[in-house]
């Protein structure tokens, strides 16, 4: 564990190497050779045409598949599995309701903050129409053939998310199907004799592990992947485009801050009966390590250890709320998705009406439950939250370069939201729990 935390730190360090050599470069590249001169821009010289075509594009290109590849089976296994382990604790049926209805109304608390935030600072609009063409020519459709196709929101939308055919929604990475075809088989799991019950848990535990490893090699490339992708986003729009996305990473930052520092408090000392201060003193390991992995399933460990050790909440409450909140309760990443749906509208000159916004809402909360909790976990499912606003799904592209200082700043708050989750659900059920000779 020391050692994979030290690895990680360091590549930690690599990648914000990476992010900010690939903003100096490109911003270098861009105005000395890109610098509009009497209102026009001069066409890129042919060494950049080469960089771009041949090195940068690829390798960004190849480290958004790498991680692209995973996102099917991890959100398959880690739904299926937290579901069956849901299910198969009868006696905690009331636990169970307890605890989504606190993941749902802490997310949806999120979602609303952001939207507020971003509605409010606008950090989208004001880009020079010029620039919004280039981008959309540059970035739109370009992930096409590797997120889920473009749907329209309606009656339709609902009827699609029950899948036909489960393995061709995991082909066309449909992850609304996936994730209800994980909850039919969690459920249906609780229902096996028990021991295809254990193979079944077994083997789904087996497929999140593999993911998860191969998402380790992935981010090995990070930081060459985060370096092309920052210096081909800069190189081209130079520091117009910077300077829009520092104001909405700002937005997205102070959203999380909100939750974090005012809601959680408030929530913690009326419901969870602690003292925030001293919460937020007993978890700093967890918010170290979700910090530095950006991965809440590589944080549970840490997660379960710091509330039985520390909060001492009881192990049956830290061992069921803190895996199923690991993969389901993502404050910080719905969030996130808010803001940068709405972001990427205004940047494309999208006016959403307030229907629109509330759909965003919904979508935001079901994609973040169904966001693995993996660094990037939530990029290709944003793609459907984009959709429902019309904006394409390739836009995503504009925001990737600075999405690994938002995923480390929205896992610390995803795996926060669990720990207070587990703090509310033992104040008003660990007393009572501890009395059942069932659990
Ligand atoms: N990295 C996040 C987590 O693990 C998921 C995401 O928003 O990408 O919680």
């Amino acid at each position: 564990m020391a050692e994979t935390t030290s690895s990680e730190n360091s590549l930690h360090i690599r990648v914000l190497g990476g992010l900010i050599l690939g903003a100096i470069a490109g911003t270098i590249i861009n105005s000395t050779f890109l610098t509009p001169v009497d209102g026009v821009k001069p066409p890129p010289p042919e060494w950049l045409v080469f960089i771009q075509k041949y090195i940068t594009d690829p390798i960004g290109q190849v480290f958004l598949r790498l991680l692209l590849m995973t996102v099917v089976p991890l959100v398959f296994a880690s739904l299926a599995l937290g579901v069956a382990r849901l299910g198969g604790m009868g006696s905690l049926g009331r636990i169970g309701l307890k605890t989504f209805a606190y993941f749902f109304l802490t997310m949806t608390a999120a979602v609303v903050i952001g939207l507020t935030l971003v509605n409010l600072v606008k950090p989208g609009v004001g880009l020079p129409p010029a620039i919004q063409t280039q981008m959309a020519e540059q970035f739109g459709g370009k992930l096409n053939d590797t997120l889920s196709k473009p749907t329209t929101f309606g009656i339709q939308t609902f009827i699609d998310i029950v899948p036909r055919n489960p393995l061709q929604s995991m082909v066309n990475m449909e992850m609304l199907s996936v994730i209800f075809f994980a909850l039919l088989v969690g459920i249906g799991i609780t229902r096996l004799k028990a021991e295809h019950n254990q193979l079944m848990q077994n083997f789904l535990e087996s497929v999140g592990e593999l993911m998860v490893f191969i998402i380790g090699l992935a981010m090995k490339f990070a930081p060459f992947g985060v370096f092309a992708l920052i210096f081909n986003t800069t190189a081209n729009f130079g520091l117009d485009l910077l300077k829009n996305l520092a104001t909405y990473v700002i937005v997205v930052i102070v959203g999380l801050g909100i939750q974090m520092f005012v809601v959680f408090p408030i929530l913690l000392s009326s419901l969870g009966k602690m003292n925030p201060l001293t919460f937020f003193k007993l978890t700093r390991p967890v918010i170290l390590t979700a910090f530095s992995t950006s991965s809440s399933n590589a944080t549970l460990p840490t997660s379960i250890r710091t509330a039985e050790q520390d909060l001492k909440i009881p192990a049956p409450i830290a061992g069921f709320v803190l895996p199923l909140g690991a993969t389901m309760n993502m404050n910080g990443t719905a969030l996130f998705e808010g803001v940068t749906a709405v972001f990427l509208a205004q940047v494309f000159g999208i006016e959403l009406t307030l229907t629109q916004q509330i759909i965003v809402v919904v979508m935001c909360v079901l994609t973040a439950v169904g966001a693995a909790g993996v660094p990037g976990g939530s990029i290709p499912l944003l793609a459907l939250v984009l959709t429902t606003v019309g904006v394409q799904p390739g836009a995503i592209a504009i925001i990737l370069g600075v999405d690994r200082l938002l995923d480390m700043c929205r896992t610390t708050l995803n795996v926060l939201g669990d720990m207070t989750a587990a703090v509310y659900i033992n104040q008003s059920e660990g007393a009572a729990l501890s009395k059942s000779p069932t659990s």
